[in-house]
């Protein structure tokens, strides 16, 4: 059993991405922690055990990494993807996300990066760190965390003062945080699941597909996605119907997912030739958005990133997020006293969540469909065509989002929505480029844009 320490110590719960480098944060501004773990210590399973699941990181995740003072030793973690290749029917094209290479979000092996923060935090001073120690869950009479020695079984307990709450989408200190507080917390899941498979690489050991791109097979209801990893193998993520025609509920056997994939992914299905055994092993997952009125209690507890606002991975932001939020934290924490620090915190960041959230819903009709029109191509070319003339007042929502960490979240979606507009009108009746008014863009941007401080 871990035994407490005997410094006062901000105590994290779940060593998942924010929590680790929450704790990195706290640590190098001497503020001694704490930090217990559910699961094993993953330094310790071999290289290979484990699938090779990539996230994408971006601008905000990066900035964070930095603050840390850790990005240096991601970097070789590191594939960049300037754009989307998608693949349509019989043909496949590479859109770029922004104004060029220096543009690029990057493909990370989620537990590599999860390894190197741990590894990371571990040589700090003033750190302690308990793996199989599962939190039951918080007791505000008492003020105890309920904990759980996942290897004796025994249980114990820990103050429940200065706990922050990094225990993920499910987390189980958001439901006695909302059982205190008496508040309704919503869970939306999303009708559609996932399953990832593994794309290896060719005999050679090179990657069957471009690396430098997030592959995108949309087909309407659905879509296949893959992400490249260093080893030249790639990520596929399957998103798809619960229920219904195009749907997990039908693909029960060998058979029905070898004939779904002849006919939605023909290029795919040879390249991929344990498909069948990974198909029937892998786990469909569940995706939903969390939203909580409030994340913390007079700073008792206080939750962050997926815990107090898991949002659809879409835009690929749930980790960049959670990420933005441990800076937040720690600034606050170094400027205010604690249970204030919280308080602002919470404040601060609910609109931003709740932005990045609704624009993650959003992303995924994108992603899965609207890329394959015409129209879609023409305004993400007239964007990209504006942010060149006008820098500091048009700049497209995706860049927004994914380039700039300097832009909350919030002000992306309020700017977005009136750019969407401006771009509807501009394009309303063009079929190219050369058919947009660009005299009629110029009065509309500076009418409704202002100038961006950046
Ligand atoms: P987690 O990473 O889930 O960590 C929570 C930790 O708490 C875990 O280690 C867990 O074991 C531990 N824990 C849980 N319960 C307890 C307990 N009771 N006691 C002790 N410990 C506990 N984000 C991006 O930015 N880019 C992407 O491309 C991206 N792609 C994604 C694709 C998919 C399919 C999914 C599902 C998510 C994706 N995300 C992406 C989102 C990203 O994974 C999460 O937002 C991120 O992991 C949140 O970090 P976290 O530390 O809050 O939670």
């Amino acid at each position: 059993m871990l035994e407490p320490t005997p410094i006062p110590a901000v105590t994290l719960v779940g060593a998942g991405l924010a929590g680790t480098l929450l704790a990195i944060l706290f640590a190098r501004r001497q503020v001694p922690v704490l930090l217990v773990e559910r699961r094993a210590d993953p330094r310790l399973e071999s290289g290979d055990s484990g699938r090779s699941i990539n996230l994408a990181l971006a601008a905000r995740g990066i900035a964070a990494l930095k603050t840390a003072g850790v990005f240096a030793r991601v970097v070789p973690l590191l594939i960049p993807m300037p754009g989307r290749q998608v693949h349509t029917r019989g043909a496949s094209t590479f859109v770029p996300y922004g104004q060029g290479e220096h543009e690029a979000i990057y493909s990370v092996s989620r537990q590599a990066l999860n390894r190197l923060l741990l590894d990371e935090l571990a040589q700090l001073p003033g750190v302690v760190i308990g793996f199989n120690q599962e939190c039951l869950g918080a007791d505000f009479g008492p003020q105890v965390l309920r904990m759980r020695d996942a290897v004796s079984g025994q249980t114990w307990r820990l103050p429940l003062d200065r706990v922050v709450a990094a225990d993920g989408a499910g987390s189980p200190l958001r439901h006695s945080l909302a059982a205190h507080l008496g508040i309704e917390v919503t869970e939306d899941l999303l009708a559609h699941g996932y399953k990832e498979l593994t794309l290896p690489p060719d005999a050679r050991g090179q990657p069957q597909f471009a690396p430098h791109a997030l592959h995108i097979w949309p087909r309407g209801e659905f879509m296949l996605i893959a992400l490249p990893n260093t080893d030249g193998s790639f990520t596929l993520t399957l998103f798809l119907p619960l229920k219904g025609p195009n749907s997990f509920a039908k693909l029960g056997n060998e058979a029905a997912v070898m004939e779904f994939f002849e006919r939605h992914f023909p290029d795919v299905i040879e390249l991929v030739p344990e498909l069948p055994r990974e198909f029937a092993s892998h786990p469909v997952g569940r995706m939903g958005t969390v939203r909580c009125p409030q994340w913390t209690a007079a700073g008792r507890l206080v939750l962050i990133g997926d815990a107090a606002h898991a949002i659809v991975p879409f835009h690929g932001q749930g980790m960049n997020c959670a990420f933005e939020d441990c800076v937040a934290l720690a600034d606050l924490a170094s400027a205010h006293p604690w249970a204030e620090a919280c308080g602002r915190f919470s404040v601060a960041r609910k609109p931003d969540a709740d932005a990045i959230a609704t624009m993650a819903v959003e992303n995924y009709l994108e992603m899965r469909d609207t890329v394959r029109e015409p129209r879609f191509h023409l305004q993400k070319a007239l964007s990209l065509e504006l942010e060149r003339r006008f820098p500091r007042r048009f700049v497209p929502r995706y860049s927004m989002v994914m380039f700039h960490h300097e832009i909350p979240y919030r002000v992306a979606y309020e700017r977005g929505a009136i750019q969407a507009e401006i771009l509807g009108e501009l394009t309303r009746d063009a079929s190219g480029m050369d058919d947009v008014d660009l005299a009629r863009a110029e009065t509309l941007i500076v009418a409704r844009l202002p100038e961006l401080a950046f």
